[in-house]
């Protein structure tokens, strides 16, 4: 069941267009990570989708709910990690759940959630004396306290060193085991392929892949780029361009004028076909590379153009 889809987002600011054309849908019970390098459009995609910032352009859809009309209800059945700086400093862990669950008409409780992110033993210390680890399982607490269906945690282990992330992970497994929905970001490879359920590729703001981590592996490492120039005009290109759509090896598409990339994992098979369609047309091919995919790519579509940690 499909718990919340987003068509056709688009935002800019000014002349920077953050989010360009992103669609996707997540499904009930799964953890959804979008993850790409800095600046790709993740933060604005999710800001969006929490209904904090609003879309030049595009559809978001919680089943048959949306912003537009159904504002009270969506609040109610998500849940969002708030900033480090919207939790009292000089509350405890404790106070800070109670006092956030008072914002809501229904609240799990408070001994719950401590429980579920293992801070029952820092209950009764303050905040400001929580490590960095604790203070995001706080953050993830705080974005359960509602009892949401769908939770949202945008970069939850940035900066933290590897037993705080694993701390982390061990709660968003818990989260999935509750049968809860979580939609993540992460710059960190290694989670997106440990924790998630299917992964959502990103770059400048446009989504550029979304399957399960091993099928994503299997595909950068058996896809090929295939370019053709046609010297008949885009028209010609764009026949080329259906015509490939429909080929068994090819993944996807993309067509720039008289250019043609195709991705393919079978490179021979599909330039084999595509030649008896431009023969069968007549239409002159003017160039045809094959681009390897190479470790770059690979790097560039998992973890981002910067390592940032
Ligand atoms: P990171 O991984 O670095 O957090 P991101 O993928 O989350 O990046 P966004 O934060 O969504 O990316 O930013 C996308 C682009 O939009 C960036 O170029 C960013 O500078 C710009 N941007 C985001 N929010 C604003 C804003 N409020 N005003 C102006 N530009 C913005």
């Amino acid at each position: 069941m499909t718990v919340l889809e987003v068509r056709n987002l688009k935002k800019s600011f000014g002349s920077i267009r953050a989010v360009q054309d992103i669609n996707f849908a997540v499904k009930a019970g799964e953890v959804f990570t979008i993850i790409g390098p800095n600046g790709a459009g993740k933060t604005t995609t999710l800001e969006m989708i929490e209904g904090l910032v609003t879309p030049d352009h595009g559809d978001i859809f919680f089943g048959e709910l949306n912003w537009n009309h159904h504002a009270n209800t969506i609040k109610k059945k998500i849940g969002v990690q708030p900033q480090s700086s919207a939790m009292f400093d000089l509350l405890t862990p404790e106070e800070n759940l109670n006092l956030f669950a008072t914002f809501y008409d229904q609240a799990r409780s408070t001994e719950e959630i401590l429980q579920l992110i293992n801070l029952t033993d820092h209950r009764h210390n303050q905040t400001k004396k929580l490590s960095g680890g604790q203070r995001q399982r706080l953050a993830i607490g705080l974005a359960m306290i509602s009892d949401p269906e769908i939770i949202f945690l945008d970069e939850p282990t940035t900066g933290l060193d590897p037993q705080a992330r694993r701390n982390i992970w061990d709660i968003i497994l818990q989260l999935k085991e509750i049968g809860k929905t979580t939609i993540l970001t992460t710059h960190y490879m290694e989670e997106a392929e440990k924790l998630s359920d299917r992964v959502c590729i990103v770059d400048q703001g446009k989504v550029i892949t979304l399957d399960t981590p091993s099928a994503l592996i299997e595909k950068l490492t058996k896809e090929r780029e295939v370019r053709l120039s046609f010297l008949d005009g885009a028209l010609a290109a764009e026949e080329a361009n259906l015509f490939s759509e429909k080929l068994e090896s090819v993944t996807r598409t993309e067509r720039e004028e008289t250019l043609l990339k195709i991705w393919t994992t079978n490179p021979e098979d599909t330039l084999y076909d595509l030649f008896g369609f431009t023969k069968e047309k007549n239409y002159r091919v003017e160039q045809v590379s094959i681009r390897e995919m190479s470790l770059e790519d690979v790097f560039i579509a998992f973890t981002g153009k910067e390592w940032r940690d």
